[in-house]
């Protein structure tokens, strides 16, 4: 099955993308679906995307629904978590006896498990891109099974790959504003265009197209064209804005009457 806490505590373990390990989680395990109930599961915008539009739901509904917004002293950005059930064992809202009922769209972190990935950790200890650890929960009992993977297969067979493609430059915007100095802190309209760019797609739509932000900025006619048509293009679009208004890097072009010298 799926999941990961993004919160659980880390065996300093490394593995690369060719480490090996021995896994599989199904539903004969004794085991199965105790993953999904009282975890802590940090969602990224793409996650976000797809799992709105499989409850058919807006961005600004499914946040409202099942999200809890946290930010995280480390990062100074604000982070999205799975709101959990306020029953006895902290269940995720998608989890059924028989197992997760959005798994096609289910979140990075979900995909991963029983991995983790340093980049989404947000924990001490962690600071480091590019490496995978074992999340290492007692109750999982999928180690005990034959199955042998490579983490490369594993990525490829939970799908992760289209998920760490379009989040790519999301989680170095993370990783890099996770290695400022701590004294360096974002302004409230930083943190809130973090987060419109990041989690809430239909209200950043809005934002470009209904705002002075076409006024201010120096967009060409084919990239317009596609932002307006294609929901990914403008998460991948906005989380590139950005990276410029953080780090000044990439292309974006005030207009003339906007730039002062
Ligand atoms: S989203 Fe699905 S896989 Fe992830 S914790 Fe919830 S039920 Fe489990
Ligand atoms: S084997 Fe691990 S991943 Fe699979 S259901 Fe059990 S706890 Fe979850």
């Amino acid at each position: 099955m799926p999941q990961n806490d993004g919160m659980a505590s880390i065996v300093p373990e490394r593995l690369g993308t060719d480490s090996r390990f021995k896994f599989k989680c199904h539903k004969g395990v004794k085991c199965f679906t105790k993953c999904c109930r009282g975890i802590n599961i940090i969602l990224t915008p793409y996650d976000i995307v797809r799992m709105k539009n499989r409850l058919g739901l807006s961005s600004e509904e499914f946040l409202a629904l099942y999200t809890t917004p946290q930010l995280l002293e480390k990062t100074d950005l604000p982070v999205i978590t799975l709101k959990l059930l306020d029953d006895d064992l902290s269940s995720c809202p998608f989890v059924r006896d028989d197992g997760c009922i959005i798994y096609q769209d289910r979140p990075t972190t979900c995909r991963y498990y029983p991995l983790g990935v340093a980049s989404l950790s947000h924990k001490e200890g962690v600071d480091e891109d590019g490496f995978y650890f074992f999340v290492n929960e007692p109750h999982c009992l999928g180690f005990e099974e034959d199955n042998k993977w490579t983490v490369k297969e594993w990525r490829k067979d939970q799908g992760v790959d289209i998920h760490d493609e379009i989040n790519a430059d999301w989680t170095d915007l993370v990783v890099r504003k996770r290695s400022f100095p701590p004294n360096i802190k974002l302004n409230e309209e930083s943190k809130k265009m973090f987060f419109l760019a990041s989690y809430n797609i239909d209200k950043f739509r809005e934002f470009v197209f209904n705002s002075s932000f076409l006024k201010r900025y120096d967009i060409d006619e084919d990239t317009l064209a596609r932002i307006k048509e294609d929901e990914l293009e403008l998460l991948v679009f906005g989380i590139k804005w950005l990276k410029w208004l953080f780090f000044k890097q990439g292309d974006f072009k005030l207009k003339a009457q906007n730039k002062r010298f």
